[in-house]
């Protein structure tokens, strides 16, 4: 069961509740099928994961500003990659790009040993904080995750919560064998959903999904922050 925190009424607390319960509904209408994935996001206070000034609009279906010109994104968008990933419980998964902590948290909620890595640094720590309050077990790493995480791989799967260019090789190097790559890929204005799944070391197989739009992906193999 997930703690709630301190500076919320119990009163909030029950409306949240009637809201994220709305909010799994939708999703169920917009297609969303994996029940563990809507128990979860059922479960999730997401009020705890945007800006304050945007804490009554946390169960609408769309992406919310965050510090530093970021973006929490839409929950539909976190069940639909969520999806995508077919976690399975001890799966070892990347996210790139931890923004708010919301997509983390619902990984490891998952039963996922989740490993998050963000380039700015004010946001890291604010996902830390609120992950060290609820005591999920996040592994957190400031740098550029267009180039992964070398270190910890392989892993089960590696999702991608900002726009790349292009599908950046050593993200797929750093998959296992039937490993699951999810990447919006695309301009700076809009961006299809890739799937890639690693059938061998030399071979994958990439599905593209729906249109999406993100923030870009700023690293090595990501755009330019300058431009
Ligand atoms: N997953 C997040 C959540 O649940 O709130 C939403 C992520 S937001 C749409 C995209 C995030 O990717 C931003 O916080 C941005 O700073 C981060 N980002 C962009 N390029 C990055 C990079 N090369 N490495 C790590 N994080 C990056």
């Amino acid at each position: 069961m997930v703690k709630l925190n301190q500076g919320i009424t119990f009163k909030e607390q029950n409306l949240f509740r009637e809201k994220r319960q709305l909010l799994v509904k939708s999703l169920r209408n917009k297609g969303i099928t994996d029940e563990e994935l809507l128990a979860v996001m059922e479960e999730l206070p997401r009020e705890l994961f945007v800006d304050p000034p945007f804490i009554n609009r946390a169960y609408d279906d769309t992406a919310l500003p965050i510090k530093c010109m970021q973006t929490i994104s839409q929950p539909y968008t976190v069940a639909y990659m969520t999806e995508l990933l077919c976690v399975k419980p001890s799966h070892k998964v990347l996210e790139i790009g931890t923004g708010s902590g919301y997509q983390a948290a619902i990984l490891y909620l998952l039963g996922a040993k989740v490993y998050t890595i963000e380039r700015i640094p004010e946001l890291l720590n604010n996902a830390k904080d609120i992950f060290e309050q609820m005591g999920f077990k996040i592994n957190c790493f400031l740098g550029d995750g267009s180039i992964g995480l070398s270190k910890f791989a392989p892993f089960d799967s590696i999702i991608v919560t900002a726009a790349a260019p292009s599908i950046p090789n050593r993200l797929i190097e750093q998959l296992k064998i039937g490993g699951r790559l999810v990447i919006p890929i695309g301009s700076k204005s809009y961006q299809t959903m890739n799937l890639i799944i690693k059938h061998t070391d030399n071979n994958y197989q990439l599905i593209e999904k729906d249109t999406f739009k993100f923030v870009p992906l700023i690293g090595d193999n990501g755009w330019n922050a300058e431009n």
